[in-house]
């Protein structure tokens, strides 16, 4: 599922294929992508536009251009490529947006959770992405502390609730809180300074390494390395991992290093 590091290489890849180019054409293959918005529509208001440089909040890309934004949400499965017009289309590529150099941007996304949304303008982006908390990349220490006093429930639910700070997904909170040898069921209200701090310093340097690897790293090192082998066991202790459900989603410690 995409976090932050995966949506900040999909800017990369929107940078690179698309920031100063024009729309020649947009085809939607399938609008069950669009959100709020017709295939014909969509294809009216991009048409001749000229995309500006995009950027990232959480989860979210925004691509701007001299008319309308595109908000782009990539749910469990989207993907963005930039391809030439003869590279072969896949069954899941669902909006193909030709430039005017002849590459084709594509949004690809098998499950269809979200997609993407147009924007009139700036304030209706702004608009759009109100619910959401600061980006968790963005995030000092003093500041990450103050959005957690007084905070109820656990500190992994904390972690990945969007509204809070956006862009931390499950695998993101759970290498975290493993480095920062936190238990991801800790109420927030108990953890002291010393833990937050840690947990803040941990998010730093995962999201550093996760966005360099343009996704969460896999590495043995790392407890996203280890999470789905079928006995899995603790990078740094070698003893078995303990997994339960955190808000739905499978959670995975180590009841030794973590406290
Ligand atoms: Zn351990």
């Amino acid at each position: 599922m995409p976090e932050l590091p995966d949506v900040e290489g999909f800017r990369g890849v929107m940078e690179r294929c698309a920031a100063g180019r024009r729309v020649d054409d947009v085809e939607v293959r399938d609008a069950g992508v669009l959100r709020g918005v017709s295939a014909r529509r969509l294809r009216r208001e991009l048409r001749g536009r000229r995309f500006g440089t995009p950027w990232r909040h959480g989860k979210q890309l925004v691509t701007p251009s001299d008319g309308p934004a595109l908000v782009w949400h990539f749910g469990m499965t989207g993907e963005l490529l930039c391809r030439t017009p003869d590279a072969a289309v896949e069954a899941h590529d669902r909006v193909l947006i030709t430039l005017d150099d002849g590459r084709q941007l594509r949004y690809r996304d098998q499950r269809k959770l979200q997609g993407v949304r147009l924007a009139a303008d700036e304030a209706a982006v702004e608009r759009m992405l109100a619910d959401l908390g600061p980006d968790a990349q963005e995030l000092d220490r003093s500041r990450f502390l103050r959005l957690m006093a007084g905070r109820r429930g656990g500190i992994k639910s904390a972690l990945t609730d969007q509204s809070l700070l956006a862009g931390l997904g499950n695998l993101l909170a759970d290498e975290i809180l493993w480095r920062a040898r936190v238990r991801p069921d800790r109420p927030v209200r108990d953890l002291g300074d010393d833990e937050l701090r840690r947990v803040h310093a941990a998010m730093g340097r995962v999201l550093r390494s996760s966005v360099r690897a343009g996704r969460v790293p896999d590495r043995r090192g790392w407890l996203t390395g280890r999470r789905d082998d079928a006995a899995p066991v603790c990078p740094r202790c070698g003893r078995p991992l303990a997994s339960g459900r955190t808000a739905g989603r499978r959670t995975v410690w180590c009841e030794h290093c973590q406290s």
